[in-house]
């Protein structure tokens, strides 16, 4: 019998651990081809293991703004077009804008931000 060592990834979004799942050939229940899915009452989010590197983290993104839904109460929630689109402006903005990456913003960056405001 063979172990794995992979370490567990998750996800903590509000109060919830997300387990994050690479799986083969992530389907819904009408068999449509899926690149991820979360899902709050097993909390995990799956993610399709065909997919290219730079799509998962996309997809990982797309499937925790759902999360972030749930987490806010929305029971219904934005239509996929509107969860894409705020999907494809936050993983942008965080590839173009290192700074956003900050963990959290220090002193010393938000310092050097007010002193480069316009005069
Ligand atoms: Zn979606």
């Amino acid at each position: 019998m063979t172990t794995s060592k992979a370490k567990k990834v998750s996800l903590r979004i509000g109060a919830v651990d997300y387990s994050i799942q690479c799986v083969t050939r992530l389907e819904d229940e009408a068999s449509n081809r899926l690149f991820g899915r979360q899902h709050l009452g097993h909390s995990t989010i799956k993610l399709d293991s065909e997919q290219s590197c730079q799509s998962a983290w996309n997809t990982l993104w797309h499937e925790s703004i759902h999360a972030i839904c749930d987490a806010a109460g929305i029971r219904k929630h934005p239509e996929e077009s509107t969860i894409r689109a705020i999907t494809e402006g936050i993983c942008g903005a965080l590839r173009n804008n290192p700074i956003l990456l900050a963990q959290p913003l220090t002193n010393q960056q938000w310092e050097e931000l007010k002193k480069s405001k316009g005069a």
